[in-house]
């Protein structure tokens, strides 16, 4: 049987995610959908079985599972979860999708730079390393990044290509958002871009994934790490104003989730961009 993990699943592009995920697996496969909040996430799974019953393949099942990716309890119960049903390397896709985001309202200030970072790039690493262990051979973790950081200026020093040349080790960049999380608290970060707090986040997962790569380039379970960003969407999060449906912006975590294996180990760690930036 195969095991696949949805983060954030009970709405939005990660709920989309899943279900087409759900539509296009043709082995036995358990789909865990997961959220941090238990009443929305048991409506998902109840609401997207009405949708879905019909088409779905009669081996694959949808469950809920409560994650809330910015808390280590809820995450070390998961993976407590996790091992005593399933035992280690049971894992053949990982989806982070889960992450925060806030636009409109000043940015960054102490408290959304804290909660953005802290999901967005914490969170995600946190549960990553813990689910490593627990990955088969020739699995795969995608990461629902973002490819916004490239709109802000380079003082920031914030841009993708930045983060991958600059940081050769996560240690290194953990100590750079924390100090970013303790300047923004300090209110000395400067707002002058859209969002800085977020895209922060998201370059350094990106940056994340490829060194995540190399860290594992000579396991022998060859797990495949790739990174994206699904275009600007129409989600609660992003607005009505995305230009792209549920549908379009679930293509490029789908294509990865789901797209030969083999094909994509050779851009193993790299981030992928299936709609054009102006989506
Ligand atoms: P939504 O707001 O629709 O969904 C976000 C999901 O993440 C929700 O299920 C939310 O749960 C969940 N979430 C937030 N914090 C946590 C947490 N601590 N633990 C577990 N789940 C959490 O936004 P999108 O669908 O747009 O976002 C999905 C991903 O796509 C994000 O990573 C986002 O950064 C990325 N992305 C989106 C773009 C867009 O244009 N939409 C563009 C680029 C990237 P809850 O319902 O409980 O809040």
């Amino acid at each position: 049987m195969q095991l696949f993990i949805v983060t954030g699943a009970n709405k939005g592009i990660g709920n989309q995610v899943l279900k087409d995920v759900a539509l296009l697996t043709k082995e036995p496969t358990k789909i865990l959908l997961t959220a941090r909040d238990t009443a929305r996430g048991e409506t998902a799974v109840k609401n997207m079985m009405e949708e879905i019953k019909d088409k779905l393949p009669e081996n694959v099942t949808i469950e809920f599972h409560q994650l809330d990716i910015q808390s280590k309890p809820s995450v070390d119960s998961f993976v407590a979860y996790l091992d005593k049903t399933y035992g280690k390397q049971c894992i053949d896709l990982l989806v982070n999708n889960a992450g925060y985001a806030v636009f409109g309202r000043p940015d960054p200030d102490g408290a959304i730079a804290t909660t953005t970072i802290n999901t967005n790039y914490f969170g995600t690493v946190y549960l990553t390393e813990a689910l490593l262990e627990y990955m088969k051979p020739r699995s795969r973790i995608v990461f629902v990044s973002s490819g916004v950081a490239k709109y802000l200026n380079a003082a920031y020093e914030i841009q993708p290509a930045y983060f991958v040349k600059k940081y050769t080790s996560t240690e290194q960049m953990d100590k750079y958002l924390t100090d970013y999380i303790a300047a923004a608290q300090r209110g000395e970060i400067e707002n002058g871009a859209p969002s800085p707090s977020y895209c922060v986040s998201k370059a350094a997962l990106t940056t994340y994934v490829w060194l995540l790569s190399q860290r594992f380039k000579s396991d022998p379970r060859k797990i495949l790490f790739l990174s994206c960003c699904p275009g600007w969407t129409k989600t609660d999060s992003a607005g009505d104003d995305a230009p792209l449906t549920l549908p379009e912006g679930a293509k490029t975590p789908v294509y990865l989730s789901t797209h030969s294996y083999d094909e994509l180990y050779v851009n193993n760690g790299r981030y992928f961009h299936l709609c054009a930036m102006e989506d």
